[in-house]
């Protein structure tokens, strides 16, 4: 065999050929975690390291903040408790005294494994509770004196999964068939920056820092590896979208908006119901010049719930029509179209805009005559659903769309709106999720900013407070007084998928006490869902926004968009079950007036910690983007609502939160980069090309995220 074709090839070699694998094994890797060829494993990273030189006295313990190492003996292992509460306790020893062990889960497993009179290394991190140390769920392992102080110091430590650690491959077996890969692959690890790179932010070689990631000789040289293979996960982030986005611009051209015409002279003269605030005039204009610049438009507006976008929007809407194109505007909900279809042929009238509504319940015969209209370009502005994205649906000369609430979509669901036109319309995708700045720049690399970052004027903060559930008889009493004074209210139940049906109940029930509560004829009460028929839910969202009814009791349908400026109270229930930034957008439903609103939070008096946390959030501010930052880091990245379906990214060693610098870092090279060498393919930068194509050659892409 040719040893060069041997070396190329060498990461992709099957991880059941290594030594101490096996087919079995290896099977289980790729279904545990992924890990497919040697390469998988090698950049399977530890995500921990313990210094085995140091050992914690029992004595020596006196706070929760961080991980430890004790050796000693375990006595009176024994299962307490029962249901819920049951548990698996034992005595760890050493001489300097005694701390109490527990697990929660596991316990058939973790009970079998203890052995009398064995010394043990247990690690964990130890927590107050009653006034006394223990740990919960912490690991352990008996002591082997041939594997203490031996080499490295630093132990590095695997995620494996309960199946692999069954089957043998718990830690430590990990540990020893990456290590034979480690040994293998020396000399075979290609560099993949530049000289310049390299040196320029003084980095040690990609061969280095992988030996060191998995096996580091001290915690100097263990920061650098990590330095390095964070940066190097940025890089090619960054450099992939900067160069996706330079392609894009270079290849595809952009309709032109050239003239402010007829419609937006005279909306803007005849029918603004107010003054744009600064923030929204800027905004409008970011996006008039995009869309005149002759490349296309791929932008996202961001503004926190109430500041106005739908309004920007619209503006450069009628911008498109006025030059001859059609325009359409896609909600994620049938009952957020509908509101906007209703706003926006309101404030059109008697202009000369051919506006029409596209949605799962559009009846055959209109949905012929829009699709007609469409085609001979009289109808100029769709608004819809996801049904607008369907084959059938076909425009004469789509030249702009805009996508609401953008997050609700799939990547695969935006895409297709490009395809509507041989040459793809200028797209603007609109959040009020604010996105922190390193998610951003990490996500959405390749589009460009627009951000509304002030509420139209006259608006009061909303006031937030968390209730427990024993003062529901206050609430009772202050929405009342609430209604007397001619207001609106909201109250929200909790819809989770699994559980659909229980949680249907819990609205059910509480529609029933509310109406027992609220009764006829001094009150109406208003109930909506995902399961009631379009009509029905159009209905009584309409009863609700004449004022016809006083209460609208809902899952979270309304969760995105609805505006009713009426409505200031919202009240939401088993609010623990929400994440921080689902609590902020229903928040975001009222306020909307002048008048002053509330948002009251009910839970129960049992909370977890990050469950507390949300709630105190929430009552201390109201600025979506410190929510937003708040939630990152309760959550991490990838649970954020935003970014779920962009799903785009996995980032292994790089964490968003602490390494905002190093992706700053990361984003500027790229770009210098790109400047100095747009195609790459300079000499001293072809191992960063050869890298980057051999990464991303199987990734989705990413232009189409807009
Ligand atoms: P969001 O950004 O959350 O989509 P909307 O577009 O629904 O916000 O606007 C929220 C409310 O504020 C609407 O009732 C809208 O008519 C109103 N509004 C928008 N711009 C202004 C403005 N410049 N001055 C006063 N009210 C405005
Ligand atoms: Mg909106």
């Amino acid at each position: 065999m040719i040893s060069s074709f041997m070396s190329y090839n060498f990461f992709q070699t099957p991880i059941e050929y290594l030594k101490g694998v096996g087919p079995k094994r290896a099977d289980l890797l790729r279904k545990e975690l992924n890990i497919h060829v040697f390469q998988d494993l090698l950049l399977y990273y530890p995500y921990r390291y313990i210094d085995r030189s140091k050992f914690f006295k029992v004595r020596e313990i006196a706070s929760d903040a961080a991980y430890i190492q004790l050796r000693g003996f375990i006595t009176n292992v024994e299962v307490v408790g029962e249901k819920r509460g049951r548990r698996l306790r034992a005595q760890f020893k050493d001489e300097s005294g005694s701390i109490e062990l527990v697990w929660f889960q596991g316990i058939k497993w973790i009970q079998d494994k203890f052995k009398p009179n064995t010394e043990y290394i247990v690690f964990g991190k130890p927590s107050l509770f009653n006034n006394k140390y223990n740990i919960a769920h912490p690991e352990v392992e008996p002591v082997v004196e041939s594997e203490l102080a031996v080499g490295e110091t630093l132990q590095p430590f695997y995620h494996t999964t309960e199946k692999l650690k069954s089957k043998g491959l718990g830690n430590k077996s990990f540990g020893k068939i990456t290590k034979t890969l480690i040994l293998k692959a020396q000399g075979e690890v290609r560099e993949n920056l530049s000289a310049e790179i390299l040196q320029k932010l003084k980095l040690i070689s990609r061969e280095e820092a992988l030996l060191n990631i998995h096996f580091p000789k001290n915690s100097q040289i263990l920061s650098k590896a990590q330095a390095r293979l964070k940066f190097e996960e940025l890089f090619f982030i960054q450099l992939e979208m900067l160069r996706h986005k330079l392609q894009r611009n270079q290849k595809i051209k952009g309709h032109i908006f050239s003239t402010v015409g007829e419609n937006l002279n005279r909306f803007y003269k005849e029918k603004l119901p107010f003054e744009l605030t600064n923030a929204q005039k800027r905004v409008i204009k970011e996006i008039r010049l995009d869309m005149g610049s002759g490349i296309q438009m791929n932008r996202m507006l961001q503004g926190d719930v109430g500041s106005g976008k739908t309004l920007v929007a619209l503006m450069n809407m009628l911008i498109a029509t006025d030059n001859g194109y059609q325009v359409c505007l896609m909600a994620p909900t049938e009952v957020l179209a509908n509101q906007h279809f209703k706003t926006i042929t309101n404030l059109l009238q008697g202009l000369p805009v051919q506006t029409n509504l596209l949605t799962g319940s559009t009846k055959t015969a209109q949905r012929k005559i829009i699709h007609q209209n469409l085609l001979n370009g009289e109808l100029q502005i769709l608004i819809g659903t996801h049904a607008l994205i369907e084959e059938t649906v076909q425009f004469k000369n789509l030249g702009f769309v805009v996508i609401d609430e953008q997050h609700r979509f799939g990547v695969a669901q935006r895409a297709k709106l490009w395809k509507k036109n041989t040459t793809p319309p200028h797209i603007l995708v609109m959040t009020a999720t604010p996105i922190p700045r390193t998610l951003a720049m990490t996500f959405y690399g390749d589009l460009d900013f627009s951000v509304i970052d002030e509420l139209p004027p006259g608006r009061k903060p909303i006031q937030t407070y968390h209730y427990f559930d024993s003062k529901r008889l206050k609430l009772f009493g202050f929405l009342k007084s609430q209604i007397k004074l001619g207001r609106q209210i909201y109250i929200v139940y909790p819809l989770i998928q699994e559980s659909e049906k229980l949680d249907l109940k819990d609205l059910q029930d509480g529609y029933e006490s509310i109406s027992r509560e609220f009764p006829l004829p001094d009150y109406a009460v208003s109930i909506v869902h995902g399961k009631m028929k379009s009509a029905n839910k159009d209905y009584e969202m309409q009863r609700f926004i004449k004022g016809e009814t006083q209460i609208m009791v809902s899952t979270t349908v309304i969760e995105v968009g609805i505006d009713v400026s009426n409505a200031s109270v919202m009240v939401i229930e088993n609010a623990e079950r929400f994440g921080l930034s689902q609590l902020h957008q229903l928040r975001g439903r009222v306020g909307r007036g002048a008048d002053q609103s509330y948002c009251i939070l009910m839970t129960d008096y049992k909370l977890t910690n990050e469950g507390k946390k949300r709630m105190e959030t929430m009552v201390r501010t109201n600025d979506g983007f410190e929510i937003a930052e708040v939630d990152l880091r309760l959550r991490g990245p990838g649970d954020l609502q935003g970014t779920q379906q962009s799903g785009v990214i996995d980032l292994r060693i790089a964490n968003l939160i602490k390494d905002e610098k190093i992706l700053k870092y990361a984003r500027d090279l790229a770009n210098q980069l790109l400047d100095d060498d747009p195609e790459i393919s300079k000499t001293e930068n072809k191992p960063i090309k050869k890298y980057l194509i051999q990464t991303f050659k199987n990734k989705q892409n990413w232009g189409s995220i807009s």
